[in-house]
C-alpha cells in the first residue's frame, strides 16, 4: 500500500532528525508540513524521528466495513437524539450561573459521543459514498448558511471510493414536522419519516 508522511507538529520538538534522514528534502519546508509531492513514503523519518510526530498514512483508503441496514438506522437515531441533547445543554448552559459550567461540560461529552456515532454510521469518513451522498445532498439543499466552498473543495479533493455506492437516481428530501428528522427517499417511493413513521402530511418537501 502507497503510503506517505505526517508531521504531527505538536508532537514535534524541532530537532530537525527527520531533515537529515529524508533523501528527497520533503520534510524540509517552510511550514513544517512535509511536501508529499516529494515524499517517496519511504519511512526513514518516522523511524528515525524520537518524539514519533510523524506517521505513515495511506493515500488510499480501504472502504470501510460493512454495516446492516438496522444497525444503521439504529445509530442515526442515536445520533439523532445525541443532536436534541446537545441543543437543550446550550440552551441551558446560557442559564444559571452555577449550572453553566455543568451543562457546557455535558454538552461537549454529548458531542463526543455523537461523534462516534457517526463515525460508526460512516459519515465521519470523508472518502466514504455516505459523506459524499451527504455533502452533494446539502450542496442541492441550496441553504446560504451552508459553508459550500468547504463542501465543494472536499469533495473534490477526497475522492469517494465506494463509487458503485454513490447515489445516482433522483431523491426527494423531506422534513418532519413531527419529529424534525430531514431525510431522502427516491422519487417514486412512499415517503415515511425513518424516525417516527410520520406520513402524508406531517411531511414537507424540502426545495
Ligand atoms: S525528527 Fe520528529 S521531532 Fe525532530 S523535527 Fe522531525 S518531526 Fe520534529
Ligand atoms: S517518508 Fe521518506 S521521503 Fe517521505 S518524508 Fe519521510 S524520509 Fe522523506
Amino acid at each position: 500500500m502507497k503510503k506517505y508522511a505526517v508531521r504531527n507538529l505538536r508532537l514535534c520538538t524541532k530537532d530537525c532528525i527527520c531533515l537529515y534522514v529524508c533523501k528527497t528534502g520533503a520534510t524540509d519546508t517552510e511550514d513544517s508540513i512535509i511536501d508529499i509531492e516529494k515524499c517517496v513514503g519511504c519511512g526513514e523519518c518516522a523511524s528515525a524521528c524520537p518524539s514519533g510526530a510523524i506517521s505513515m498514512v495511506p493515500y488510499d483508503y480501504p472502504p470501510q466495513q460493512e454495516k446492516e441496514p438496522k444497525v444503521l438506522a439504529k445509530s442515526h437515531k442515536l445520533a439523532f437524539n445525541k443532536s436534541k441533547e446537545e441543543l437543550i445543554s446550550d440552551e441551558l448552559a446560557k442559564g444559571d450561573e452555577d449550572t453553566k459550567r455543568f451543562f457546557k461540560a455535558f454538552s461537549r461529552a454529548t458531542r463526543l459521543v455523537n461523534e462516534d456515532l457517526l463515525r460508526e454510521s460512516g459519515y465521519m469518513l470523508a472518502q466514504s459514498a455516505n459523506t459524499h451522498n451527504l455533502l452533494q445532498g446539502l450542496l442541492a439543499f441550496g441553504r446560504d448558511d451552508l459553508p459550500k466552498k468547504t463542501i465543494e473543495k472536499i469533495l473534490k479533493s477526497v475522492p469517494c471510493n465506494e463509487g458503485s455506492k454513490l447515489r445516482k437516481e433522483k431523491t426527494v428530501t423531506y422534513h418532519c414536522k413531527i419529529c424534525g428528522y430531514v431525510f431522502e427517499i427516491k422519487e417514486n417511493e412512499e415517503a415515511v419519516c425513518p424516525l417516527c413513521a410520520a406520513r402524508g402530511d406531517d411531511l414537507e418537501i424540502m426545495e
